[in-house]
């Protein structure tokens, strides 16, 4: 990307606090003055909602950039933060999950529960042979087993490699080796869209490769067979035969806590990794700031897998640290039928939905009827992450879902900054559909052009951080060089993210996706994301994935692909004078510069399995090159069925 990005977009709309939400809000403006006056001392304060064995003797340690050091020489214990210190002040029988399976099961995990399954783990572990600095992987579906797993390992400081439960065998084994991971905790299978899918078969494929790997534990949850090797032991007879009781013995602030790859879209996957006193402060203190969450009251509902940063962060330490009740679903949220989502939260009486534009749009395609039919009147707060936001889907989940009345909150963050960064906070912000709008207090976000100079309002570039955070990565696992390559080199002194951003007239930050994704056209940078967003703001249209294609005339040009909402007729020459007005919609609201060259109605996206848009596989189709890597994908058929499409549509020139 060369210089700066067009700025094309122009939303006006703004969103200010339910009054009643603004008076008894968490976190108010001052916060961000606390922090602008001491950014240290305010994490500091953060760093006091946990339950510290030993005190910190330095808040942090910049002397090795980029290797920061949060809470010098405090200690603490994650789980114990997560689960006994709630057990201790009363509130053992606070229900912490409410757990949902895919068939229709249940069950309720109170935070004593949760303790005495995570002390029986812990034992279990232990007998095991597993110590402190040990790596085990986790290859679980959505049942609470996944975040005792992980509370386990915490509690007696092995690191965890949570991979997501739908990668394959050589995922797996390249994460396990990666990280020379002793056990693996798996279960028989867990139940997708309606039917019990196997997870065993792809362990032991992949264990028969990793010769670090000691112990296999297997959760029972779908009782199908499952072939059996020494190596393997049940769950239900090693880990719920254990003791309940278990002493957590407290851990460096700086002790890893866990890996995470990232999902893959752009390379090979990047060991991230994170460790404890930092991490679970700005987890905890972001979840509480940015969701308002009221422990006693609120009933919360991240809907991420745990396999991904959201999942770790927003499922398991940030909500459990703060003592919140929620939801746990899980399948897919069309089975048995499109409402699930919407059944689930009238039946919990759910307060606060955190989930992502790909579900929101998916929800859109299949149109505002199905929400229509459920109570969604508890909730009070929608949040979302993993992509930009369209500001047409923002509205249609703040009126539907939100019923007009609820603030939504688009959180800007990234597994390697393991907390969020740039969000409205709900008690504060008039957001704007679309804009993730400032850095949290205590975090400093900017805009930057090639030179690393910061963008004036009104212009985009790169989004860079510019002081070290307390949930920040510490390195790539095993390849610190990578680590400084990747981040800190494009900037001096400078973390870039990868992302490209713009500021409004007021300063106000929004996302414009990777910037490898950014199209030249015609001499001008412009963003997937804009005219993505134009394309979403069509009454016709669901979602968008929009690519730069070579063009002999223009450098690039930009193709669409395109999907229409449920109810609307694309056959034959009402497709064709559906793309005919599209064209028109994008080149009256970005400008004629924008207009896309061509416009595919398709049936569905390629997505990565975290549900983001792959667009390095569109570009190839809207070049006619063979498709690059499609092992990350959700559903790799959907690219035959776009190049099929692709092949017989005739480019539209003007
Ligand atoms: P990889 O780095 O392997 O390609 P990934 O970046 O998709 O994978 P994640 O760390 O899960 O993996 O995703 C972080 C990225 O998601 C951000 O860098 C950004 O591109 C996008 N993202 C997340 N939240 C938002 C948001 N609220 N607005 C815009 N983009 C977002
Ligand atoms: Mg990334």
């Amino acid at each position: 990307m060369s210089e700066t990005l067009a700025n094309l977009l122009q939303e006006t709309r703004q969103f200010p606090p339910p009054a009643e939400l603004a008076a008894a809000a968490n976190v108010t403006a001052a916060a961000y003055d606390e922090a602008a006056a001491d950014r240290l001392a305010f994490w500091a304060r953060q760093a006091g909602r946990l339950d510290w064995s030993k005190e910190w003797d330095e808040i942090l340690d910049w002397s090795n950039p980029p290797f920061a050091k949060w809470f010098v020489g405090g200690q603490l214990n994650v789980a114990y933060n997560c689960l006994d210190r709630h057990v201790a002040a009363g509130n053992g029988d606070r229900v912490a999950i409410h757990w949902e399976g895919e068939p229709g099961d249940n069950r309720t995990i109170t935070y004593a529960d949760l303790l005495a399954m995570t002390s029986q783990a812990a034992n279990a572990l232990t007998d095991l042979g597993v110590v402190a600095g040990d790596r085990i992987a986790i290859y679980l579906p959505m049942i609470p087993e996944a975040a005792v797993a992980m509370l386990a390992c915490a509690r007696i400081g092995a690191t965890h490699s949570v991979v997501f439960g739908g990668f394959s065998a050589d995922s797996l084994s390249n994460r396990i080796q990666d990280a020379t991971a002793k056990v693996v905790i798996t279960a028989d299978g867990g139940y997708r869209r309606g039917k019990p899918s196997a997870l065993k078969p792809t362990v032991d494929e992949a264990v028969s490769r990793c010769p670090s790997i000691e112990h296999v534990l297997v959760v029972r949850r779908t009782g199908q067979d499952v072939a059996w090797t020494d190596k393997d032991l049940w769950w239900h007879e090693t880990v719920e035969t254990a003791s309940t009781e278990h002493t957590a013995e407290a851990f460096d602030a700086e002790h890893p806590l866990f890996i995470l790859y990232t999902s893959g879209t752009t390379a090979k996957p990047k060991g991230i990794l994170h460790t404890s006193g930092g991490y679970l402060t700005q987890v905890a203190y972001t979840h509480h700031a940015v969701f308002d969450l009221k422990p006693e009251t609120d009933v919360y509902w991240c809907s991420a897998d745990i396999g991904w940063v959201t999942g770790h962060s927003y499922i398991v330490y940030g909500p459990l640290a703060n003592g919140a009740t929620q939801l746990m679903y899980e399948g897919t949220p069309d089975t048995p039928h499109r409402g699930r989502f919407w059944e689930l939260i009238q039946k919990h009486k759910v307060t606060i939905l955190y989930t992502a534009p790909t579900l929101i749009r998916t929800m859109m395609k299949w149109g505002a009827d199905i929400p229509d039919q459920y109570d969604l009147s508890s909730l009070r707060l929608l949040g979302s992450v993993g992509e930009p936001i369209n500001p047409e889907a923002w509205m249609w989940y703040r009126e539907n879902i939100g019923r007009g009345g609820c603030p939504v909150v688009d959180t800007w963050w990234q597994t390697e900054t393991g907390a969020i960064m740039i969000s409205p906070l709900p008690g504060v912000t008039a957001a704007k559909p679309g804009s993730a709008m400032r850095p949290l207090p205590g975090i400093s976000a900017d805009v930057v052009d090639d030179q690393a100079g910061s963008v004036p309002n009104g212009g985009g570039g790169f989004l860079v951080l510019r002081e070290p955070w307390p949930s920040m990565l510490r390195t790539i696992w095993g390849d610190d060089e990578r680590f400084v390559d990747t981040y800190w080199s494009r900037f001096e002194g400078l973390y870039f993210a990868g992302d490209g951003a713009k500021k409004d007239d007021d300063g106000d930050l929004w996302l414009l996706g990777r910037v490898d994704d950014v199209m030249l056209v015609s001499g001008h940078n412009i963003s997937t994301t804009e005219v993505e967003s134009a394309l979403v703001s069509h009454p016709s249209v669901a979602e968008s994935a929009v690519v730069g294609a070579t063009d002999p005339t223009t450098g690039q040009a930009i193709v669409a692909f395109t999907i229409p909402r449920g109810s609307v007729d694309t056959s034959g020459e009402a497709g064709e004078a559906l793309i005919a007005e599209l064209r028109e919609h994008v080149s009256k609201t970005l400008g004629p510069i924008a207009k896309p060259r061509q416009i595919m109605l398709v049936a569905e996206l390629p997505k990565t399995r975290s549900g983001k848009i792959m667009r390095r596989l569109l570009r190839d189709v809207a070049e006619n090159r063979s498709l690059g890597d499609v092992t990350t994908l959700q559903d790799s058929s959907v690219m035959d069925l776009i190049s099929a499409g692709m092949r017989s549509s005739k480019s539209d020139e003007d």
